[in-house]
């Protein structure tokens, strides 16, 4: 099992409360805050590279619509995939907005605070090695493969694109320790065979889904070594302070998985708690999870460290 000694602190996107996610400072801010583990998704472009950014599309956390104007498709949105990445290289990296077009999350990291831009999967990792070199603490790579079905319709196997990029990263580089993670069992269960053994998987699951029966979590753990549920699917509902919390983490820790569910944000607690340590208190000192996605690996490493000192 995938199991650590001590709960993993991964830095969802970065340290992504505090500077725009999926940009080399936001990573380099999380490694300095002690995460474990720096999250990457992973996208495609136009020319079959890979890039580190969360959506398929770009206009909520880049200047896309102002650079390229009339380059989005008919449902009005501009595709990562439709851009070379020497186009995407253009762009400047902002905080994520919302629908009304508003930050997402209005206290945190202002719009005119810097320019920043869009690294590739090898960079990063390259990245990333750089710092590990240079200050002698060993930090992990978490890459997400996205929307796996999307990417081979629109002509690329990004699964196996994102192994033969580990693999070049690792060739003559620092061999840094790997979870690999996706939302689509089926891209799991293909990679498998195709990369070594030892490479854990994560099966991200959200909450739409429910919760995987005890049998749902034996068929996993075929081929995966940990699960990334969303919170929600630990603990729906919270009442009077307490969690309400499911089987879950109990019934994959049974079937041998490791748990790491997502997304721990201090500014975007679930309805019920009171504050960010009431629900690190639940998944990390209760429910006993191996390790969570969170914006704030600060408050995390800090939570882990006084209360489950090494
Ligand atoms: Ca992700």
């Amino acid at each position: 099992m995938a199991r650590a000694a001590r709960p993993l602190v991964i830095a969802h996107r970065g340290a992504s409360g505090y500077l725009p996610e999926h940009t080399l400072v936001a990573k380099a801010l999380a490694f300095g805050q002690g995460a474990d583990y720096l999250e990457q998704d992973v996208v495609a472009t136009r020319d079959d590279e890979l890039i580190v950014f969360h959506d398929l599309t770009l206009e909520d956390t880049t200047d896309v619509a102002q650079r390229f104007p009339g380059r989005q498709r008919a449902d009005g949105h501009y595709y990562c995939r439709d851009f070379d990445l020497a186009e995407l290289r253009t762009l400047g990296v902002g905080e994520r907005l919302g629908a009304d077009g508003r930050p997402r999350y209005p206290g945190r990291f202002p719009g005119a605070g810097g320019r920043f831009g869009i690294p590739t999967l090898a960079e990063e990792i390259r990245f990333i090695q750089g710092l590990v070199r240079a200050s002698g603490r060993i930090v992990g790579i978490y890459p997400e493969i996205k929307d796996p079905g999307w990417h081979r319709a629109g002509g690329i196997d990004i699964g196996v694109k994102v192994l033969a990029t580990l693999e070049e990263c690792n060739h003559g580089g620092m061999r840094l320790p790997v979870f690999l993670q996706c939302f689509d069992p089926a891209e799991l269960q293909r990679l498998r065979s195709r990369c070594d053994p030892a490479l854990p998987f994560v099966l991200l699951i959200d909450s739409a889904a429910g919760p995987p029966s005890s049998g749902e979590l034996e068929r996993i753990a075929d081929y995966a070594q940990a699960i990334g549920p969303s919170l929600k699917l630990v603990c729906p509902r919270w009442t009077a302070g307490e969690g309400q919390a499911t089987t879950l983490v109990a019934d994959a820790h049974r079937a041998g998985l490791a748990v790491h569910p997502y997304t721990f944000r201090r500014d975007d607690l679930p309805a019920g708690v009171a504050g960010f340590d009431e629900l690190l208190h639940l998944f990390l000192l209760r429910q006993r999870v191996d390790g969570l996605f969170t914006d704030f690996p600060d408050l995390a490493r800090a939570f882990i460290d006084r209360h489950l000192p090494g």
